[in-house]
């Protein structure tokens, strides 16, 4: 029987790249596969030292360092269910997860461990408590540095969990997204061969590691191809320039490109070794996808996935990458845009996007009714995503669902109202929201950042500009600016936030009959 625990997929690529560099930390560290492979045995054998069971939680929050990618890597070796919590998570946040996903172990930085034992204590937990510093050190470095460097990987069956993600919780409470260790391995097998990951590849992760991106896309494409990772504890626009004259591949989040943007030594000199810039986790905008290929020759690659399903689709790499879509479904997920009867649309009209394949997870932990309500009767999961297909079968994402304008009865997509605003002359970016109206139900308005220029704009002249362009309907009936829109880690724009901020602001003067 093959083993189909995730981790004996990447222990194949490292036997055949095992003298091959695998980290590079900073000019002084690196490690290659064969010392990557003996850390991962030391640190899952440090943690059977604590008695945890098989299909335990190990809830982690630290910060990222070489030996946080070991300690998530052992968590699988081992079977253990690895559970990655965002650094900016406070503590009564903390109770939460804790008192939802009952981890055996946590594992938080020497500075919170107070914090979380009082935690655990005042939630009736078991946990234990280990720490892990920015740099390596603290108790649980501590036992793993006494612990064998021989370890067998762990039999696992496909369907075995293997990750346990809480999703941003944007609205509502977080939920805990189930991934199966064949999730994990079967969407980044899919991911190395769209995107030619080989061993000669060097990426540069700067992405944090307790979100999808960062821990799947970026570390399992790395793993599974051979490939060296410059690894960056975060994102700083200067130290990301010197490190492309290395790199080969670089994913990023928008905003990581925005700033690339803002700095003047981006040219294609410093892109010259690149052969792949991808962007995914929030929409690109179209003038950064334009202005990066004028300033470097190179067309950024922009795909879109979730916690709950990895990566789902991706722009080609051979052939056009279109900029304003997330690009095609990559092979083994199906991808339908439904209407209200869950009809399949027609290209150009937009719906609900719902997914199939392997890389779809096993439901909420803990809540099988919520996990009833995603998918639908004939088995595809609700992203939650509205979306519309062009002929050629690029799609477009236009908004979640839960964001769609409903005023006067119209439906309302807020991203071809903020595509229209963010053509503007002076403006830097838009969101728009629908925000309570005693007589349309939701009233469009619009979050507009500017850039401080000559041509910004006045609220008249946005509003007199998407009246030449869009129906009366579409039109916010106020513009609000702002210095900059509210986003999460990921640089997601916060929505629900911005509507909360926006619904008490006072109103300008567009305001027409509803339907
Ligand atoms: P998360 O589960 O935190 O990774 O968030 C997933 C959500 O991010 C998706 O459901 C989309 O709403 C959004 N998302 C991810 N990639 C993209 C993209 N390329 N363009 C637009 N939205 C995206």
């Amino acid at each position: 029987m093959t083993n189909a625990n995730a981790y004996a997929a990447f222990e194949r690529s490292f036997a055949v790249n095992a003298a091959r560099p695998a980290l590079e930390i900073d000019l002084n560290h690196s490690c290659t596969y064969a010392q990557l492979h003996r850390e991962t045995a030391r640190c899952a054998a440090a943690l059977n030292s604590f008695g945890l069971q098989r299909g335990d939680r190990v809830a982690v929050q630290v910060e990222k360092s070489p030996q946080s990618l070991f300690l998530y890597l052992a968590c699988l070796r081992a079977g253990f269910v690895f559970l990655p919590l965002n650094t900016a998570y406070q503590l009564a946040e903390l109770a939460y997860f804790l008192t939802d996903a009952l981890p055996a172990l946590v594992v938080c930085t020497p500075a919170a461990e107070g914090g979380v034992r009082q935690v655990v204590r005042t939630s009736n937990s078991s946990a234990r408590v280990a720490t892990l510093d920015g740099s390596g050190g603290g108790s649980l470095a501590e036992v793993v540095r006494e612990a064998s460097a021989r370890f067998k990987t762990e039999m696992m069956a496909p369907d075995e969990l293997a990750v346990i993600i809480y999703t941003s919780g944007t609205t509502g409470r977080s939920k805990g997204a189930m991934l199966t260790h064949h999730n994990l391995i079967s969407n980044a097998s899919t991911l190395v061969e769209s995107w030619g990951f080989n061993n000669r590849d060097v990426l540069l992760h700067a992405l944090p590691i307790f979100h999808v991106h960062g821990l799947f896309v970026a570390n399992h494409c790395a793993l599974l191809s051979g490939a060296k990772l410059i690894w960056r504890p975060r994102f700083d626009a200067g130290a990301t320039l010197a490190d492309l004259r290395q790199a080969t591949v670089m994913m990023g989040v928008p905003t990581y490109y925005t700033r690339l943007l803002a700095e003047p030594d981006l040219t294609p000199e410093a892109c010259a070794n690149m052969r792949l810039f991808i962007s995914g986790s929030a929409p690109l905008s179209l003038d950064s996808f334009r202005e990066f290929r004028v300033r470097t020759g190179h067309t950024i690659l922009e795909r879109y996935g979730m916690s709950e399903a990895g990566m789902i689709t991706s722009n080609p790499l051979e052939g056009e990458r279109r900029g304003g879509t997330v690009g095609l479904p990559l092979p083994g997920v199906s991808v339908r845009v439904a209407g209200h009867q869950e009809q399949p649309m027609p290209p150009g009209e937009p719906g609900a996007i719902q997914i199939q394949g392997d890389n779809v997870f096993a439901g909420y932990w803990r809540n099988p009714s919520k996990t009833r309500e995603e998918f639908t009767a004939d088995g595809w999961f609700r992203t939650g995503d509205m979306g519309v297909f062009d002929r050629d079968g690029y799609l477009s994402i236009v908004g979640r669902a839960k964001d769609l304008i409903i005023t006067g009865g119209y439906n309302v997509y807020p991203k071809e109202v903020e595509l229209v605003i963010d053509t503007m002359p002076g403006v830097v970016e838009s969101a728009v929201v629908g925000v309570p109206h005693p007589d349309f139900g939701e009233a469009v308005t619009a979050a507009v950042v500017l850039d401080g220029g000559a041509e910004a704009p006045s609220e008249s002249a946005v509003i007199a500009h998407l009246k030449s362009q869009l129906a009366n309907y579409k039109v916010p009936k106020r513009i609000h600016f702002v210095s900059n829109l509210p986003r999460n880690t990921m640089g997601k724009v916060q929505k629900n936030l911005l509507r909360e901020q926006l619904a008490g602001r006072p109103a300008q003067n567009n305001s027409e009959s509803p339907a």
